[in-house]
């Protein structure tokens, strides 16, 4: 089969790649759409995502969607031809963490498309990539599995929002406009949020953000901009940090209210400098927010039954032998949000 593979930065093929037998809890799909994350924007441009670094060659990609291709022994509840949303996360179900159930932050876990351990954990990228039953949520009959595609992120931004701990009619700032931070405001929208603001450094996703949430938006990363978004933001009772950039963490921590909950989903530089006086004399609880436990089902349930519109957010389309064309276009955020790839017909 082919497969999307990553070897080191900038070093990106779609390539023949060996297929094996299954295993007893695997099932092979064929593929159906994938979505570009910026941690495999990481790997393409950096070949590397914080301490995971390439060393051999990998499969990229963690959001993906397909279709029961062939089913392995001891594999409950998967039919063939079933449209499935593939859930990324392998924890070892072995460890302290996932004995008290915190599996998404398990000791050995192994999330596809990622360089953490060795060998490296390989990604969905693939037409027949191989998962266990138990990764596999089914779609209704008939759905189409493209805006499956979007369970992972959504997933992540759903456990974000839990963090937040959002109540009926709360002030909520949501700082970044990626591709998480606008998942996060559909999240919070749907969470109760009243007032909910979301900040950026450009206008274009801010501007989709409004589109679909009805959110209050304001341009940030100059001086000027930064004083009147933050007068006209005033107070908040709940931010959460998308950008992953330390002074939007900093402007977090002047504007929520004393007691107010900081929810941290954007990865920061290990570098971040920040300046932490706030939380002590206004009380206010920063959390960090990683990946997603039982939220993926829940973020399947919501795409599946239209409850979360995010269609909106898919803003580009590829063929696995555009790959590069497609991370190009990924790495543009002023054009889009979410791009998806297929293996086309
Ligand atoms: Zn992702
Ligand atoms: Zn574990």
């Amino acid at each position: 089969m082919r497969a999307c593979v990553i070897r080191a930065a900038k070093d990106l093929h779609v390539q023949a790649w060996g297929e094996a037998e299954l295993q007893p809890g695997e099932v092979r799909l064929d593929f159906a759409w994938g979505g570009i994350c910026g941690s495999d924007l990481h790997y393409y441009h950096h070949g590397r995502v914080a301490n995971s670094v390439l060393r051999e060659p990998m499969i990229l990609g963690h959001e993906f969607s397909g279709y029961v291709r062939e089913i392995g022994p001891d594999v409950n509840g998967l039919t063939v031809g079933m449209a499935v949303a593939v859930n990324p996360s392998r924890p070892c179900r072995h460890c302290d963490q996932c004995a008290a159930g915190m599996l998404h932050l398990c000791r050995n876990m192994r999330f596809m498309g990622s360089a953490a351990h060795h060998p490296h954990t390989n990604g969905g990228f693939a037409e027949r990539p191989v998962v266990l039953g138990s990764q596999c949520v089914p779609l209704p009959h008939g759905f189409d599995p493209r805006l499956a595609a979007l369970c992972e992120p959504y997933a992540v931004a759903l456990h974000a929002v839990a963090l937040g701990k959002i109540t009926p009619g709360a002030s909520v700032l949501v700082t970044g406009a990626g591709t998480i931070g606008s998942l996060v405001a559909v999240a919070a929208r749907k969470a109760g949020a009243g007032r909910l603001i979301v900040t950026d450094i450009a206008e274009q996703p801010l501007r989709r953000i409004a589109d679909v949430t009805g959110a209050e938006t304001y341009v940030v990363g100059h001086p000027e901009a930064d004083h009147a978004a933050e007068q006209a933001i005033g107070e908040v009772d709940v931010v959460l940090e998308a950008s992953g950039v330390a002074s939007a963490l900093d402007m977090a921590l002047r504007r929520i209210r004393p007691r107010g909950r900081i929810v941290q989903v954007g990865f920061l530089p290990p570098d971040a400098r920040l300046s932490l006086s706030g939380l002590l004399i206004r009380e206010v609880t920063l959390v960090g927010a990683y990946r997603f436990l039982e939220e993926f089902n829940e973020a399947v349930r919501q795409i599946c039954a239209g409850e979360a519109d995010l269609a909106p957010f898919v803003t580009a389309h590829f063929t696995m032998d555009e790959a590069e064309a497609a991370f190009a276009a990924a790495g543009d955020r002023t054009q889009n949000v979410k791009v998806l790839l297929s293996f086309g017909a």
